[in-house]
């Protein structure tokens, strides 16, 4: 669902340290989710930005929600422009399971195999989940594996029989 402040009338108030939020950028989400305030491991989520993770500022819009528990690790960064986190918080293991296991899904649009959320459609079917339920920053490492292998099996059996076929 989009955040119902896309639609509303007011100035939006940035959370600190956001020096705003867009509500242009609010209507690009079609599923935003909520904004985390307790972590898994029972620690307190914060709104930082993602220089006290890197060291120094890292892209466009360098915010994240991160755990303060001392020793956890996990956060998330953010869309674009907003406050809205682009899934759950996340510990090492699962931000690189995410974004090793996405690749071959981008692939498959950025092949033009299919358009985007039609592959977002058919990953959602494969997966038996429902499209609400089916983005990366929402999957378990056992998920992003499954999303991995259906993809990787998929642009196999397209480019192995177009290398065939010419
Ligand atoms: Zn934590």
């Amino acid at each position: 669902m989009i955040d119902p402040r896309a639609s509303s009338g007011e100035k939006l108030a940035p959370p600190a340290p956001l020096p705003y939020v867009s509500r242009k950028a609010l209507k690009r989400v079609p599923h935003a989710l909520p904004v985390p305030t307790v972590c898994k491991c029972g620690g307190q989520v914060t709104l930082m930005n993602n220089s006290a993770i890197y060291g120094r500022e890292y892209g466009d819009w360098p915010y994240v929600y991160a755990c303060t528990a001392t020793g956890c690790g996990r956060y998330v960064g953010l869309h674009p422009d907003t406050d809205l986190p682009l899934g759950t918080l996340a510990d090492k293991p699962l931000r690189d399971a995410r974004n090793r296991c996405k690749k071959p899904f981008e692939r498959i649009w950025r092949d033009k195999l299919m358009k985007r959320t039609q592959a977002y459609t058919w990953l959602a079917d494969q997966l038996q989940l429902s499209t609400d339920e089916c983005h990366f920053g929402l999957f378990d490492v056992p998920t992003c594996e499954r999303a991995k292998a259906v993809c990787d099996a998929y642009l196999e059996a397209i480019y192995t029989s177009s290398a065939r076929f010419g």
